[in-house]
């Protein structure tokens, strides 16, 4: 399955649609989606410690609503990048605000080891993830993938927002994920595995959640600010991901097993100079 963005067609007067004007539309199933989410989190908050990693998208705002809600031992950690969009930023500061007040779901935000971060800039140049998959996974090795490492250490599992309707690669995805509690002692939990995009903006939208505002401009899939972009009607939901990549190659390792070998050869494979692409490469 390559799932395509619902769209509920804008009003014909063109004027601008939101994104819960666009894709709230709930499945069949969606109160048992909701059901399914809550024990699910239930039984990771039982297991604890465990953290939800939240890149602020729709879905990762849905999950923080659903920890709150039922007021679990459940804390959330951010990835900040360095190279988030401004909206996705303001957005932090909203939820950093929104769960000081919930002592049981603190909220950590992770940085890059910053020199690490100037010596590739230096060394590659800002737009070093075009040139190369190798550069490109170098880059997310430092942004996020060593940060995140830090961020799950002494924890028990994680939780995060992946559903199988998002790409091919996201088809199987398990509700509870065991097979790295052995090499790394973590259980990853999928809450929203089962959900569709339209289940998600109707929680959005019965509940009022607060969501990133580019998702109003066609972005579902939102990540660092180099490597995005909005999608157009009948494309699938991850395109705006590492568009100028081979669909294959479309993920940044956070979810991706033997995480740890795949960050350091990609670190060590990294090539001084590479042929950079011509097509599609962004305005920064
Ligand atoms: S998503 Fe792009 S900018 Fe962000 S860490 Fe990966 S390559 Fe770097």
């Amino acid at each position: 399955m390559n799932a395509t963005v619902a769209l509920n067609l804008p009003p014909a007067s063109g004027a601008p649609a939101s994104a819960i004007a666009l894709y709230n539309r709930p499945s069949a199933d969606h109160a048992a989606h909701v059901q399914q989410a809550q024990d699910l989190l239930r039984q990771a908050a039982a297991c604890g410690p465990v953290a939800q990693a939240s890149s602020l998208g729709a879905e990762d705002m849905v999950i923080t609503h659903l920890i709150n809600q039922l007021q679990l031992r459940i804390s959330i950690f951010v990835l900040e990048t360095g190279a988030l969009h401004a909206q996705t930023l303001a957005l932090l500061q909203q939820v950093q605000a929104q769960q000081a007040t919930r002592a049981h779901a603190p909220l950590t935000v992770y940085h890059p080891d910053a020199q690490a971060v100037a010596q590739f800039v230096a060394r590659e140049g800002q737009d070093a993830m075009y040139r190369s998959l190798a550069l490109r996974k170098a880059c997310c090795a430092i942004r996020k993938l060593e940060p995140l490492g830090r961020a799950l250490a002494g924890q028990r599992g994680w939780i995060s927002g992946l559903r199988r309707e998002q790409s091919d690669a996201r088809a199987d995805v398990p509700l509870a994920d065991d097979s790295e509690v052995a090499s790394k002692g973590l259980t990853k939990y999928n809450p929203l595995a089962n959900w569709t995009w339209g289940d998600v903006w109707h929680y959005i939208h019965i509940h009022q959640v607060p969501y990133n505002p580019l998702h109003d401009q066609f972005m579902p899939s939102i990540g660092c600010a180099p490597c995005t972009r909005a999608i157009t009607l009948g494309e699938d939901f991850r395109s705006g991901r590492w568009w100028w990549e081979s669909e294959s190659a479309r993920e940044c390792g956070l979810h991706v097993k033997q995480r740890a070998a795949d960050s350091a050869s990609a670190a060590a494979a990294a090539p001084q100079s590479s042929p950079a692409p011509t097509q599609n490469q962004p305005k920064r």
